[in-house]
């Protein structure tokens, strides 16, 4: 596929969301771009990726007493697959189905599923006779003028306790060393920060902070977030004010200060194609990343229906092998040109580089 972008307009953030906010924090400007382009992805996500809102969904069904047994397991599952399935063939994504056989682990992570429906009913059957638990799924979180804006997966009330929490489907830990030089486990900073600013949301609209926030993973562990009221505190204003320099500096066009390009920050940004930092960073590092951006020099055709390109990166002469020849006027229309391929396979360091079913053109 090759694609060009229109000159773009950069709108001003009306809102940041505490699930965008930590990733805003370390690079301001991939959330300018994803509010300009109303959050489309202007590169495909894969499989597993896709597959991460359908196993969130289930989680959140269950939780919300909808899925409770194998019959209404089934048909929400397959419901969910179908129209996820559909929606990727719309937006010529069909290589990538059935999602089955593309996703990591399929049948594994829909046992992991199958166990967590199994615990939550094990519980409610434990508890029957004496919770008086109410659920609230999919609660809107907000502040007076709604430019911080949430959605928290559940809240749990029970008398005066309210509890907050939020689904995940991917790991919510990571290693750390200790003082003393052990290693031990911290929830992921993006996590704790979503959770504190859904505490403080809860207070301004309610006047009182929720008892404990829990992340609740697949294999249904209820983590539990320890904050203070003084640290959601913080975490607001600081988010605040992020909105607010960020704003300022979009009236200024001064970008360069909040573009922050990096193999961390940029290799699973959906924005890379209209990010002119990460094209300038990426002619240095292109080794390190599996895009390639320069002069297309020549096209090549071979006998199996598939198209090679030659590209002058630099002082280093580049092929890219396994585009399909369908693509080829299209690619001869772009010699001399500078375009850049996403998402190519390349062995680690290598220069050379294969096309795959998620590469994209931009010219
Ligand atoms: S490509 Fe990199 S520098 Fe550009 S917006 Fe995305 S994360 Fe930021």
């Amino acid at each position: 596929m090759i694609r060009k972008l229109k000159a773009l307009k950069i709108l001003p953030l009306k809102h940041i969301s505490p699930s965008q906010y930590y990733s805003a924090l370390n690079c301001p400007y991939k959330l300018v771009l994803a509010n300009t382009f109303k959050y489309e992805s202007l590169l495909p996500i894969n499989a597993n990726a896709h597959f991460g809102s359908i196993a969130h969904k289930m989680i959140e069904l269950i939780s919300r007493g909808i899925v409770v047994n194998e019959e209404s397991f089934s048909e929400c599952w397959n419901d969910l697959i179908n129209k996820k399935e559909n929606e990727l063939r719309q937006k010529g994504l069909g290589s990538i189905t059935p999602l089955k056989y593309f996703v990591s682990d399929f049948a594994l992570k829909k046992n992991q599923l199958r166990h967590f429906l199994e615990r939550r009913k094990n519980k409610i059957a434990k508890h029957e006779q004496k919770t008086t638990n109410t659920y609230f799924p999919e609660v809107k979180l907000t502040n007076l003028d709604h430019s911080i804006y949430g959605i928290a997966d559940l809240i749990i009330k029970n008398g005066s306790s309210v509890v907050i929490l939020d689904f995940k489907t991917g790991k919510v830990h990571i290693e750390s060393i200790d003082e003393n030089g052990g290693s031990e486990k911290l929830i992921k900073k993006e996590y704790e920060l979503q959770l504190k600013l859904y505490a403080y949301l809860y207070f301004l609209m309610h006047n009182v902070f929720p008892t404990s926030l829990f992340l609740i993973t697949l294999d249904n562990n209820f983590i539990e977030v320890p904050f203070t009221q003084e640290d959601c505190e913080n975490v607001y204003k600081e988010a605040v004010s992020f909105l607010s320099s960020t704003n300022s500096i979009i009236e200024k066009q001064e970008f360069e200060l909040i573009a922050k390009p990096s193999k961390e920050n940029c290799q699973y940004c959906s924005y890379r194609p209209a990010c002119n930092y990460y094209s300038n960073w990426l002619t240095k590092n292109f080794e390190h990343v599996n895009d390639l951006g320069g002069l297309l020099k020549k096209v090549n055709c071979f006998n199996n229906n598939s198209l090679g390109l030659q590209m002058q990166i630099g002082n280093h002469e580049v092929l890219i092998n396994g585009l399909t020849g369908s693509l080829k006027q299209g690619f001869e229309n772009l010699i001399d040109k500078k375009i850049t391929l996403y998402n190519l396979r390349k062995s680690k360091n290598a220069i050379n580089a294969t096309a795959n079913i998620f590469t994209i053109t931009y010219a």
